[in-house]
């Protein structure tokens, strides 16, 4: 990879796997080709950038707990952490509002539930059992989310990946190192700096990996799902990509210039590699390696502000998912023929915040939450199986937002976050 940079890498991959997917899959429906052979090819597609996905994952946890306890000594004063958390929160917590905002706006402008044929869709989208086992009570949900915080057993969080209480042990862990300080707590903290330095390394070599990884995911979503699912939900995937689009080029940009004093392009140039490999991937999570580095090398922001911020958004701030469940349960409501009032509207923007503060960084979390907004105004659970058919390419866009929102967070909160006095040291 010599010259082109791992971004136009990533960007020719992703080019030649919709490029060789999606002409296979027009042939395959107008019975040129095998529809059962594309399958297998789309599923060869899967196959591979699920190796790319595996690598990613193997890494995000040692990589957050490393970064997480260096990033927290490097803090300092532990009472740092408590006003980093406290911005860093509001902030997310901000945009999202932002977002959904944005999105309800727009949904009922564009209306494009009105005069759906449901019988259409209903015929095209697979049966909804992806959401059986979502839990129906928002309550229950953010609840238990707050409890599982606190992991009983942090060897067991780590092991199954479970990022909010990994998350908690590491942020204590790294507290309690400044906290104890002394001789136990230096060879503590060098302990930890190397591991994370070498864990970056790790990251920058598996991350170079990616153009493969994105070549295959961009085959499969080409090959795989079928146009004509598409075209019945034109209206709605346009609401949520004009939706997402101002979020992404208009809010955020904004923030970018004016919180954190930053030229929204250059920076958004760094995050290339990351926002790729969102839209790929479709998972905030398998993405963070990238997000991390990026941010902290490309786009020079500290340690101590990345590694805080950025795990911590990749599990609870989620603006694409918000807007895009606003908008989607909006749309199912005009295509039952229901007029939402506005304080049902305001119901729906809560619960969407709530709903994407609870989706987990991975494939088709926010749908599968969507079933708690759609509970909400009264309305079936089953209705998710209406845009199911187009749920994956509205996830590669809502997750490119996402990411893009933890990453100029970072920035924002950097510019307000004084760099430690050892930091200036190193
Ligand atoms: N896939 C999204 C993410 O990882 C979550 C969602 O389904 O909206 O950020």
């Amino acid at each position: 990879m010599s010259k082109l940079k791992l971004h136009h890498w990533i960007l020719i991959a992703m080019v030649l796997g919709a490029g060789i997917g999606l002409p296979m899959n027009i042939a395959a429906e107008r019975g040129a080709l095998d529809p059962a052979s594309v399958q297998d090819i789309a599923h060869l597609g899967e196959e591979l950038g699920g190796l790319f996905l595996s690598l990613l994952k193997m890494i995000v946890v040692p990589l957050i707990i490393t970064s997480l306890v260096t990033g927290v000594t490097g803090l300092g004063d532990p009472r740092k952490l408590g006003r980093l958390g406290a911005r860093t929160f509001g902030y997310y917590m901000l945009t999202s509002a932002l977002a959904i905002v944005v999105g309800i706006v727009v949904v009922n402008l564009i209306r494009p539930g009105v005069g759906i044929e449901l019988d259409a869709l209903t015929a095209d989208a697979t049966a909804p059992a992806v959401v059986g086992d979502a839990e129906t009570s928002l309550g229950a949900i953010l609840w238990n989310q707050l409890k599982g915080m606190i992991p009983t057993n942090p060897v067991h969080a780590t092991a199954e990946g479970d990022m909010l209480p990994v998350i908690f042990f590491s942020l204590l862990f790294g507290l309690f190192v400044s906290i104890t300080g002394g001789e136990h707590g230096d060879r503590m903290r060098s302990f930890f700096e190397s591991a994370f330095a070498v864990m970056m390394r790790m990251t920058m070599f598996i991350v170079s990996l990616a153009p493969f990884g994105v070549f295959g995911f961009m085959l499969f979503a080409a090959a795989g799902s079928g146009l004509a699912a598409f075209a019945a939900l034109g209206k709605y995937m346009v609401t949520v990509a004009v939706g997402l689009a101002i979020h992404a080029f208009v809010t955020l940009p904004l923030l970018l210039a004016f919180l954190a004093r930053r030229s929204p392009l250059e920076f958004a140039k760094a995050m290339g590699p990351a926002l790729l490999t969102a839209f790929s991937t479709a998972s905030s999570n398998a993405t963070l390696p990238l997000t991390m580095t990026n941010v902290e090398e490309r786009a020079g922001v500290s340690n101590q502000v990345s590694s805080f911020v950025l795990p911590l958004g990749a599990t609870v701030n989620m603006d694409g998912t918000a807007l895009y469940e606003a908008v989607a349960v909006l749309f199912i409501a005009q295509a039952y023929g229901m007029d939402l009032t506005l304080a049902q509207q305001i119901i729906v923007a809560v619960t969407a915040l709530l709903a994407s503060v609870g989706a987990a960084g991975i494939p088709h979390a926010g749908t599968v939450m969507m079933v708690v907004v759609l509970d909400a105004v009264g309305l079936p659970g089953e209705a998710v199986g209406l845009i199911l058919a187009v749920d994956r390419v509205l996830d590669m866009c809502r997750t490119t937002v996402n990411v893009w929102s933890d990453a100029t967070a970072a920035a924002v909160v950097a510019r307000f976050e004084p760099v430690s006095a050892r930091a200036e040291a190193d």
